[in-house]
């Protein structure tokens, strides 16, 4: 029998709101109607962390959305897992395609932050996606395959490790993966999960889509048997955020 996996979707709020737009967003998740069998998991700008964590209802998560490397010391702009956590926030989204692509961050950086997160006690959401230039060029497994390496080299405990495969040429563009395109990537990550790290960890850990999930592309993802949630960027500052947890209904 397959293992049941919990659907996990996460919202990436990005740099993106204030306290007025994102309290009203919130407001509007408290009020939905929200599956109980999804974890939800919102991901806000870390200066609101302490905000959203206070105003959001508890049966959804918070994460922030980067932290460092280590716990303190003169690292100016940085924060760290314990600051996250000393707010009451649990996750952190590490490995996004914005840090590795925008502020250069590389597999190992990520790597040592996926340490120190899990070390200290947080969820993290462990991003990694090909270009298009990679996908065109046929790459895509090697892409992946190696930038989950360096995550799962760093991983003791899966069961706080969420993986989301997003392929950077459908964020923010509008540009969804097919559902049969994201069902072959994450069937294949899977499948090395299993051969690299252990046949139980292969099975249960939740690997999650991202990159221009909408209301209206959320249900067929969904239905794919290696899509086990979302993580969302611009829909999640929408109403229709509520449909996409709800996807699987
Ligand atoms: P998008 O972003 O849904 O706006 O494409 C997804 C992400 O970056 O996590």
């Amino acid at each position: 029998m397959a293992p049941t996996r919990k659907f996990f979707v996460g919202g990436n709020w990005k740099l993106n709101g204030d306290k007025k737009s994102l309290g009203e967003l919130i407001h509007t998740l408290n009020s939905g109607k929200i599956n109980a069998d999804t974890d939800v998991v919102c991901g806000a700008p870390t200066i609101y962390l302490d905000f959203v964590r206070s105003k959001l209802d508890s049966k959804m998560g918070v994460a922030a959305q980067n932290c460092y490397k280590v716990a303190k010391g003169a690292f100016t702009g940085e924060v760290s897992p314990a600051m996250i956590k000393d707010c009451g926030v649990s996750w952190v989204i590490l490995g996004h395609s914005e840090r590795r692509h925008v502020f250069g961050e590389s597999d190992e950086l990520i790597g040592q932050k996926v340490a120190h997160a899990l070390q200290e006690g947080l969820g993290v959401i462990a991003c990694i996606g090909e270009k298009l230039d990679e996908r065109e060029a046929g790459i895509t497994e090697k892409v992946v395959f190696e930038q989950t390496k360096a995550i799962a080299d760093n991983v003791k405990d899966w069961s706080k490790v969420v993986l989301a495969y997003e392929p950077v040429w459908a964020i923010g563009t509008g540009k969804t993966a097919s559902p049969q395109q994201a069902q072959e990537v994450h069937e294949k990550l899977r499948q090395w999960l299993k051969t690299h790290v252990s046949e139980e960890v292969g099975g249960a850990v939740r690997i999650i889509y991202g990159g221009s999930v909408t209301a209206a592309t959320c249900k067929e993802l969904a239905s794919k048997p290696d899509v086990d949630g979302f993580l969302v960027g611009g829909a999640s500052l929408k109403p229709e955020f509520i449909d996409i947890i709800n996807a699987r209904q």
